[in-house]
């Protein structure tokens, strides 16, 4: 195999260079940041993820260190289930619920498969020469047989391999995570609670702690400037809602509250490659949180990618690549922000309505609620 070269250490990146080194490619990894540590948040990964990650070795290790997903579904603002489902169902019809970990156990999982010497931080790459394969960063020139640039969602790789295609777009929610112990805490279930405009998540993970993640429709902006403003703020549009809810905002540490405004590729690119350059993960295909599938399709980028490239040809590989993921990362960013255009509901009536629906179709049991995400979560990985 060659030399690869990743722009970018995020989930994508780290995944998408271990997986080459494992097929014999000698990786290099340039992160602009001085470290790969995380927003302190926690993440969902999903069955299909998780069978990605079983190429790349470290699976079971991130079942192992995860907590599952309990009980798990819809509730409304005051507490009622609108649609409830479980670990086991999960287990049952996809070999394997959804796991919950903090990101940064992740990352480090990851960091942990690279070689030694291959994570150069403190390394912006700055222009990207599609065809051949040149890259130039702050240690200076590098040419690679392949690049991946896996440089989030505001990615310069893709303005310059695609430019003039449009950029994120505001979904319409701002999101706010934050993680607190939930240590004494009763009947802590996993669970999205919708209200009007409004959602809350409560994600129990390994070891008492508690990922908590809320999004509100507000215009686009950076949020307060005081962290004791943000914190404010989610005390006043969630304070009221169901136990435990209130109790965990109160535990939040402002200074750990993250505000982010959500934006994704409304337009999806023609292509995932250009010459010897592979997009990848946000970089590719930015979705909104909804299915909790931005850092899972990343994760099945990046093995897709390392099969493809090392069965033959760069260029037929990276062809390859493009017919396997377009399709697939386009109807789960479409199906993302159709949920999240429902949250976004503020009018009583269609709030009503939607809730309506929404626990009549939870009625039918803990599988039908599953089978929605069937067309997501039933992918394995190529062989
Ligand atoms: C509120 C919220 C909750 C979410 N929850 C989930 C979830 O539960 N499950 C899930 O699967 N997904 C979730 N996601 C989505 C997930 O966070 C992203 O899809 C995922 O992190 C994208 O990974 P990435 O590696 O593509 O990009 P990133 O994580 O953005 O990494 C890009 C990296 O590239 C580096 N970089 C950028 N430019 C350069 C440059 N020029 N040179 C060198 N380095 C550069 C950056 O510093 C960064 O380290 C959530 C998203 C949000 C907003």
């Amino acid at each position: 195999m060659g030399d690869a070269l990743v722009i970018g250490a995020g989930i994508g990146g780290l995944t998408a260079a271990a997986a080459l080194a494992e097929r014999g490619w000698t990786v290099t990894v340039c992160e602009r940041a001085s470290s790969i540590e995380p927003v302190g948040s926690g993440l969902a990964i999903a069955p299909n993820a998780l069978r990605a990650l079983d190429t790349i070795g470290v699976g079971d290790r991130v079942r192992e260190l995860a907590a599952l997903q309990g009980v798990a579904g819809i509730r409304r603002a005051s507490g009622g289930w609108l649609s409830r489902t479980s670990a086991e169902a999960a287990q049952a019809r996809y070999g394997d619920p959804i796991v919950l970990l903090r990101r940064a156990t992740v990352m480090e999982l990851l960091a942990g498969l690279l070689p030694p010497g291959a994570l150069r931080l403190n390394t912006a790459v700055h222009d990207v020469d599609a065809s051949s394969g040149r890259v130039s960063t702050d240690a200076g020139e590098l040419r690679a047989d392949l690049v991946v640039a896996a440089d989030g969602i505001r990615s310069a790789a893709r303005r310059a391999l695609f430019p003039g295609h449009p950029d994120p777009v505001y979904s319409g929610t701002t999101a706010w995570r934050f993680v607190v112990s939930g240590r004494g805490i009763a009947a802590l279930n996993g669970a999205e609670s919708w209200g009007r405009g409004e959602v809350f998540g409560v994600m129990p993970l390994a070891g008492d702690e508690v990922y908590c993640y809320a999004t509100a429709t507000v215009p686009s902006g950076p949020g307060h400037a005081d962290p004791a403003e943000e914190k404010a703020e989610l005390l006043r549009r969630f304070g009221t809602w169901h136990a435990p809810i209130p109790a965990l905002v109160e535990r939040a540490d402002p200074a750990e509250v993250i505000r982010s405004d959500v934006f994704f590729m409304d337009t999806p690119l023609p292509a995932f490659h250009r010459g010897r350059v592979a997009l990848l993960g946000d970089a590719a295909h930015a979705m909104t949180p909804n299915l909790g599938q931005g850092a899972c399709q990343a994760i099945e980028d990046a093995v897709t990618l390392a099969h493809h490239v090392s069965a033959g040809s760069v260029e037929r590989g990276l062809a390859a690549y493009t017919r396997d993921r377009l399709p697939r990362t386009t109807g789960i960013v479409r199906r993302s922000a159709a949920i999240n255009r429902l949250t976004r509901w503020s009018n009583p009536v269609a709030v009503a309505a939607r809730d309506g629906m929404m626990s009549l179709a939870g009625l039918a049991g803990p599988t039908a609620a599953l089978r929605q995400a069937d067309a997501t979560f039933n992918w394995w990985p190529p062989a």
